[in-house]
């Protein structure tokens, strides 16, 4: 039939840290696919909380599950890599790689630990623009995936490769709001038990968590019912003068500590003559 070539469809590479079978995971793949060429590659099994962690001292296994899709024995970070890097998965480099939707907010300093963003931010690394997605625990994936969708492709090759952390908040969305990082406090908790056996174990992470409702931050947002959309940056270095001084202070430190070593050596060194 003769007729118009449509314009090529972006290719979107999909990844989470719950496991491939999550349903945050297969709702957004859902809604993405009549939008965009879409390929996943996500983790075997839950990686939640496994930061920017890569698999260096074992192999991996990729396994094939359907068309365009791939589960990895591995972190969510190992799945863009290979995603990436490996020359026979993607027919090109993605337009935005998209994390979640995870099953858990990841607000605040949640954004170290999480495996969610951490997938969103190597693609955002590897210079493409890139999004993580959370929603609260027992929200309703497929009732939150079209928006998200919607987001991921006002992402797709934006310049700048700009990396963005998106939260739906619980219950009903009041509205959106661009916000920065703000402060949820964990009950930091080092539980020591007995196993059957008699030997001790530990359980990390106290259950408590509290969301400051500090003004224009993603921890108010969410209390506040609105969907939070946080850009994050890569390039960490702290420019505020105080820690600029502090950190001239310790390289002072460092230098005058040389000086006293190679005193020492040509000390030694004179002796030994
Ligand atoms: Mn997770």
């Amino acid at each position: 039939m003769a007729g118009k070539t449509l314009p090529p469809r972006p290719v979107v590479l999909c990844t989470n840290d719950d496991g491939l079978h999550a349903r945050g995971l297969q709702a957004l793949v859902a809604a993405l696919t009549p939008l965009a060429e879409v390929y996943v590659v996500a983790p075997e099994t839950e990686q939640s909380a496994s930061s920017h962690a890569i698999t260096l001292a074992r192999p991996l296994r990729l396994r094939p599950v359907r068309e365009r899709v791939w589960a990895l024995d591995g972190t969510p970070v190992d799945c863009v890599y290979v995603a990436l890097h490996h020359t026979s998965l993607l027919p090109g480099r993605p337009s935005v790689v998209v994390s979640g939707i995870n099953h858990g907010p990841n607000l605040g300093g949640d954004v170290f630990y999480s495996g969610t963003v951490a997938g969103a931010r190597e693609g955002a690394l590897r210079g493409i623009a890139s999004v993580a997605f959370s929603m609260p625990s027992g929200a309703d994936p497929e009732a939150l995936a079209p928006v998200a969708a919607a987001m991921a492709m006002a992402l797709a090759s934006a310049p700048g490769a700009p990396l963005v952390n998106v939260n739906f908040p619980k219950g009903e969305r009041l509205g959106t709001r661009v916000t920065r990082l703000g402060p949820r406090l964990y009950e930091d908790l080092v539980e020591v038990r007995l196993d059957p056996r008699g030997r001790g174990y530990l359980w990390i992470g106290g259950p408590k968590v509290t969301n400051v409702r500090t003004k224009g931050t993603d921890t108010a947002a969410y209390e506040h019912g609105l969907v939070s959309v946080t850009p994050l940056r890569l390039d960490l270095t702290e420019e505020s003068p105080a820690t600029q001084r502090r950190a001239r202070a310790v390289a002072l430190a460092g230098r005058s500590s040389a000086r006293g070593e190679d005193a020492v050596r040509s000390g030694r060194a004179r002796k030994g003559k």
